[in-house]
């Protein structure tokens, strides 16, 4: 027997009416993107259920490791579907599937089944109870308990039959764009992919933007973060990479400004740049990966002097996290060993050796006026020359 569908569950809590639809047709499109590369799927829903049929053959795991990566989704069920709903055929159906699923029958089970189909000639009750008895004739090993089986065969009688035990767990959160999109700050660094992974699993869709520095940064660390934007884009759906080149401002504040406000200063540029793009392509929000004292830069007080250029909300999903949580989170969405590749992002080239870790505003303010003639011809640069890459995981 094999598995040629997915019977896929998620919350519906909090998605009444219109949002309802908008919510699995974001799911629809997620799971299709998702899929694409693994097999002809035909997926669809059909009340208050989405299925993903396949329509060529497919490797099961990677199909299963497509859906995981679908927000949204809180169980993914490998399912059998039989058109003929005659009783006696359902049971054979049933028997070799018990027998195949769990070679070991010391467990105990349980019949769910649901007639959507009103005008099957047995209710829920009585299907579920002759089902159930017809397996034990079959594998008296099995055990019926009805409040807390290993198995819960579920058989759902609509217009075909859906039969299914297995539920594997799904990533929850929502379908990514059922909440606007959002401009990621992406660099090479372990947070900030986190960060996006963490807006983007609440249904937000990503841009990103990215600042080097050539030639004090390499293509490959260019290459570096178009990788983790493929990664992020695994779960995130399609991505517009903007990549910066910032080392004429990086070079001017390196020149006019206090070094050790190099990079409280630098950050004030990237945000407004990247405040740029995030509204000249909707993004409604900034992601950071910021995290409160992680380095000199993330102090509170710094936080707050880079924020107050910013016009949008920036969000900040690992600023109360320890770095090993970031890292647990980086490796489980695999952009860890990605992260730690050695090549440096245009931050770590111009960093003070003794940076001002209580950053006053004034001051900063003051600092900045040095650049007054020339930042926004640079500023202007920099934005006409972006390149902006498409990722498409
Ligand atoms: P990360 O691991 O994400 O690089 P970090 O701990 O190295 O973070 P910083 O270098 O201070 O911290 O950067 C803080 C945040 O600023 C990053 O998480 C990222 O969102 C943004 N950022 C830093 N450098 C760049 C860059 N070169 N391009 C785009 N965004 C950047
Ligand atoms: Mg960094």
């Amino acid at each position: 027997m094999e598995f040629k569908a997915f019977l896929i569950k998620y919350a519906e809590i909090g998605i009444k009416g219109k949002n309802r639809y908008m919510f699995e047709d974001a799911l629809i499109r997620q799971m299709k993107f998702a899929l694409r590369d693994v097999g002809d799927f035909a997926v669809h829903k059909q009340l208050g259920r989405v299925f993903a049929e396949a329509k060529s053959d497919f490797d099961f795991e990677e199909a299963v490791e497509a859906l995981k990566r679908v927000f949204g989704i809180t169980g993914i069920c490998p399912v059998i579907i039989e058109e003929d709903k005659e009783f006696d055929h359902l049971a054979e159906v049933c028997c070799q599937f018990m027998d195949e699923q769990y070679p070991d029958k010391n467990k105990t089970f349980k019949v769910y089944g649901r007639r959507a189909d009103k005008r099957y000639p047995m209710n829920s009750m009585e299907f579920s109870a002759e089902m159930g008895s017809r397996i034990l004739d079959k594998f008296p090993e099995f055990k019926v308990d009805v409040h807390h089986p290993d198995i819960l065969l579920t058989i759902e009688i609509r217009d075909r039959v859906y039969i299914y035990s297995d539920v594997i767990k799904g990533p929850g959160g929502m379908p990514v764009g059922t909440n606007g999109k959002a401009m990621l700050c992406l660099s090479g660094g372990i947070d900030s992919p986190v960060a996006g992974y963490m807006i983007a699993k609440r249904g937000v869709r990503i841009d990103a933007t990215y600042f080097h520095a050539p030639p004090y940064t390499s293509e490959r660390a260019k290459q570096k973060v178009v990788d983790l934007a493929k990664k992020v884009a695994k779960y995130a759906g399609p991505i517009h990479l903007h990549v910066v080149n910032f080392t004429d401002i990086q070079l001017a504040i390196y020149e006019k400004c206090p070094h050790d406000e190099l990079t409280i200063i630098m950050r004030r540029y990237m945000m407004k740049i990247a405040e740029h793009f995030a509204k000249e392509g909707g993004s409604l929000a900034l992601i950071t990966g910021e995290s409160i004292g992680q380095v000199a830069s993330q102090t509170i007080h710094n936080l707050a002097i880079t924020n107050e250029v910013c016009t949008i909300p920036v969000f900040r999903p690992c600023i109360g996290m320890d770095k090993q949580e970031i890292v647990d989170i980086a490796e489980q969405i695999d952009t860890y060993e990605t992260s730690i590749q050695p090549f440096e992002d245009c931050c770590t080239i111009f960093v003070a050796k003794h940076p001002v870790t209580k950053g006053n505003l004034k001051v900063i303010k003051h600092s900045e006026e040095a650049l007054n003639d020339i930042i926004d011809d640079l500023m202007k640069k920099a934005i006409d020359t972006v390149e902006v890459i498409r990722i498409d995981a």
